[in-house]
């Protein structure tokens, strides 16, 4: 098979019979922010653990315009908090965005702080399609209590929260299945999105899948050359990607990612599970999830 490149990706689209992809793991923050996350990919900061070349290193508007050269009908602007105090800052900001991109999802994220449930619950009201939590950054507990009406909330209203849950790239305190799988246990219909299909603790989140009805994961960075030196996909578990077909949703990590965005997409058709499949991924099952 041929390297996709990705001018190669509207064709490949086509061929699929897709009106186009539905990414659902995209990164867009206020520019002072993102500067200081591209900074910490050139150092190799310890969370990062490897050298990590950005490969879409442009303006806003650049990125956006690239998207939607690939065909990228659709996608979320995902920020996350580090830290306590500046949700609310990054949601007022994603709100912005949202209103200028008409592709852009509206998201949000939280940290474990007093207000956290009041702010989401606002988030929701305003129109919040899809939250993000990063505790491999934020080194924060899942379980914290300042997190248990959040997850309430989300669960109430069924709005999905993107979650980077897995031990990839660097294993923290809270990673791994086990916190957010007592998450689940308490909050049983919680769409929870788990990133990067929870690398590299791959089986014990497809068993966390199975568990639990809805939950899903994103393919973001997943099956690529990159990923699978340090946390290779075990073949024997590709079965398990077509049992959960309908819930294994597109996500590429854009802009942050160490090669073009169309390997993505050629590590996702290597699989060798269908065309099918590749529909429901790329397009079919985040539709139905987010619209
Ligand atoms: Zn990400």
């Amino acid at each position: 098979m041929p390297a996709l490149t990705d001018a190669d990706v509207p064709a490949w689209t086509r061929r699929l019979g897709l009106p186009g992809l539905y990414d659902v793991h995209v990164h867009f923050m206020p520019a002072n922010i993102m500067d200081r996350v591209w900074a910490y990919f050139d150092d190799a900061g310890p969370l990062v653990g490897r050298p990590w070349p950005i490969t879409y290193r442009h303006s806003d508007e650049e990125r956006v315009q690239r998207l939607r050269g690939l065909g990228v009908r659709r996608f979320s602007a995902l920020p996350y908090a580090h830290k306590p105090g500046v949700a609310g800052y990054l949601n007022d900001w994603a709100a912005g965005f949202a209103e200028a991109v008409p592709e852009a999802l509206r998201c949000a994220t939280f940290f474990p702080e007093p207000d956290a449930a009041a702010y989401v619950t606002k988030a929701i009201d305003d129109g919040v399609e899809l939250f993000k939590v990063h505790w491999q950054v934020g080194g924060f507990d899942p379980r914290d209590p300042l997190l248990d009406g959040v997850w309430g909330v989300l669960e109430d209203t069924g709005t999905p929260v993107v979650v980077h849950a897995g031990s990839g790239p660097v294993k923290r305190a809270f990673t791994g299945p086990g916190p957010i799988g007592e998450v689940l246990a308490a909050h049983p219909r919680l769409p929870a999105i788990i990133a990067h299909m929870g690398a590299p603790e791959y089986v014990e989140f497809l068993n966390l899948a199975d568990r639990s009805e809805r939950v899903r994961l994103d393919t973001t960075m997943a099956f690529t050359d990159f990923f699978e030196v340090d946390a290779p996909f075990p073949r024997e578990l590709r079965p398990r990607l077509l049992e959960l077909q309908d819930r294994i949703l597109l996500g590429s990590d854009f802009p942050n990612i160490p090669y073009p965005y169309a390997h993505q997409l050629e590590a996702l058709e290597r699989l060798e599970l269908g065309q099918e499949w590749l529909r429901a991924v790329c397009w079919d099952n985040p539709m139905a999830l987010l619209g």
